[in-house]
């Protein structure tokens, strides 16, 4: 990288018709070809040991010195570098300086590990490039997505037979909708809700058609709310603000002692919102299937209740935890789930697929109406354009990849890398609590767990909670610094004492390489990092 800044390469490649007929579609010359061959067998046939040699090893450069090196806004004219350079540049200097989500001491994120057959499976997609916007570039790719999307459905609603043999293929139903996050899915999910709610009626064409003034005016309300635990994603926000029903009302309900939404409070919620002078309607309530902060599983099946009795519509964020659901030992955790109006899941979590991949289930099949959208050169009515009720256009066929990664691993296979992450995390939670300098702070409902260095010695002491913010926050960065392993944290309001803040520690464990012992391994850095810093 260096060299690039100090050394300008000659001009001596030229752009020009012959050159770019054969940088479109072969390498260069049989140099060129063994060159490309090299790299793409490590990857393809040596995944797991290619990102141990080549991907965030710490040589200590950092982000602001990295910036310097990245400064050019010119296009060249000419090409600066032949096909065979630029990949050596990606994998020499570019993926050095990329983190490891790979590795087995990687465990703060929700972002780890896949298995090598998904970067084949990838491959295969974007060699096809299809388009499932529209039948007319997707064809086949359209029709295995609906039936991935039946069997997903399947998974979190258990209909019947009949029911499946009624929709998985029916061009006027649809269970469900990728897109390219959870984010989109949960604006999706809530996109359907609004509309469903301010619907069309005598004198009103919808708030899809007239906007939420007019909406708001026909319905005679003052403002729409969702309700959702404190801990749930900043994603209902950005939903709320496109949405134009204002973030403000996206209404955070307080949790219980194990972070779950407490539903006192949200009984007591719903029912001052009834009474309140500011006339308002309740758009959704939305459970959490593992929160991202603590795993915590919201009270599904009762939330599920309080939705049907006020008619109010269910959506469970799952994007984290949907496929326990694929555990026969602990799907019951997410019990209730098959309540729920709508469900999102992420692809790229616990799907083990490559970023990224969200979806949006939706128990009743003609829901998606609401959001329906023609064009008139693609998505003609009565086509299975799946774009036709979709909030992305353009998109890839994530589909194949997850309906293969499932005939791959089987619903099994799948089973054995969440009960990996559940009982490693129980086994490290239960660690956590023999060490004297330790505390954990919320126990692992699934796979994720929070917990602070909490010295010995400071345990007789009070007001203690700024001192270990300070503790915890640098033990963290310098961990996260000195390069063999990554714990992220995040900072807890707690609700009965007032204003505090409390810094965690956060571990997301998903990579099957995890074991206890490096995890072990782990505490015993930040017990060093503080022992050298703070003693
Ligand atoms: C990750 C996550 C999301 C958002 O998903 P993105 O794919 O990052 O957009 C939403 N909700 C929960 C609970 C999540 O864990």
């Amino acid at each position: 990288m260096m060299k690039r800044n100090t050394l300008p390469q000659q001009p001596t490649l030229v752009a020009d018709w012959q050159t770019l007929t054969r940088t479109f579609i072969r390498p260069e010359n049989e140099a060129a070809k063994s060159t490309l061959i090299k790299y793409m067998e490590q990857i393809l046939f040596g995944l797991h040991d290619f990102l141990k040699t080549h991907v965030g090893f710490t040589e200590e450069i950092s982000l602001k010195e990295l910036a310097t090196q990245f400064t050019n806004s010119l296009i060249s004219k000419n090409p600066e570098k032949k096909l065979t350079e630029v990949i050596t540049d990606l994998i020499e200097d570019i993926a050095p300086h990329a983190v490891n989500v790979a590795s087995p001491y990687f465990v703060g994120h929700m972002t780890s590990a896949i298995p090598f057959f998904m970067v084949h499976l990838k491959t295969i997609v974007a060699a096809l490039n299809q388009n499932v916007v529209k039948i007319e570039t997707s064809k086949v790719v359209s029709i295995v997505e609906k039936q991935v999307m039946a069997k997903i459905h399947r998974l979190i609603f258990q209909k019947s037979d009949r029911f499946y043999d009624e929709h998985i293929q029916n061009a006027g139903t649809t269970l469900g909708c990728f897109a390219e996050n959870g984010t989109l899915a949960n604006i999706t999910a809530l996109w359907v809700a609004r509309n469903s709610l301010l619907a069309p009626k005598k004198g009103f064409s919808g708030v899809e058609k007239e906007g939420i003034a007019a909406a708001y005016k026909a319905y005679g309300i003052d403002r729409c709310v969702v309700l959702v635990s404190k801990r749930g994603h900043y994603s209902f926000n950005k939903a709320g603000g496109l949405l134009g029903i204002g973030n403000q009302n996206i209404i955070a309900v307080d949790v219980d002692k194990k972070h779950k939404m407490d539903l006192n409070r949200l009984t007591e919620t719903i029912k001052e919102l009834k009474s309140s002078s500011n006339k308002t309607s309740i758009l959704a309530i939305v459970g959490i299937a593992g929160t991202t902060e603590t795993g915590s599983v919201d009270p599904l099946a009762k939330l599920g209740e309080i939705c049907a009795e006020n008619s109010i519509h269910f959506h469970v964020d799952a994007a984290w935890g949907g496929p326990t659901l694929m555990s026969g030992k602990y799907r019951r955790l997410l019990h209730g789930i098959e309540h729920a109006d709508s469900v999102i899941i992420d692809g790229h979590k616990q799907f083990y697929m490559p970023m990224s991949c969200g979806m949006v289930y939706f128990k009743d099949p003609t829901i998606m109406d609401v959001v329906t959208y023609h064009a008139n050169y693609v998505n003609r009515p009565g086509s299975v354009d799946l774009g036709i009720k979709s909030l992305s256009g353009s998109r890839e066929a994530n589909s194949l990849i997850l309906d293969s990664a499932l005939k791959i691993m089987g619903s099994r296979g799948y089973a054995l890398l969440i009960e990996h992450g559940i009982e490693t995390a129980r086994k490290f939670a239960e660690e956590i609590q023999k060490r004297h300098n330790f505390q954990l702070v919320t126990t692992p409902e699934l796979n994720i767990l929070t917990y602070r260095l909490y010295p010995s010695h400071m345990k007789q002491e009070t007001r203690v909670d700024e001192k270990l913010n300070e503790i915890n926050r640098k033990v963290q960065r310098l961990q996260r610094e000195a390069g063999h392993s990554f714990i992220s944290r995040t900072t807890f309001r707690e609700p009965n004492r007032l204003g505090q803040d409390i810094v965690v520690l956060r571990c997301v464990i998903m990579n099957p390489m995890t074991t206890i012992k490096i995890l072990q391994e782990i505490l015993d850095e930040q017990e060093k990092i503080y022992q050298e810093n703070f003693i």
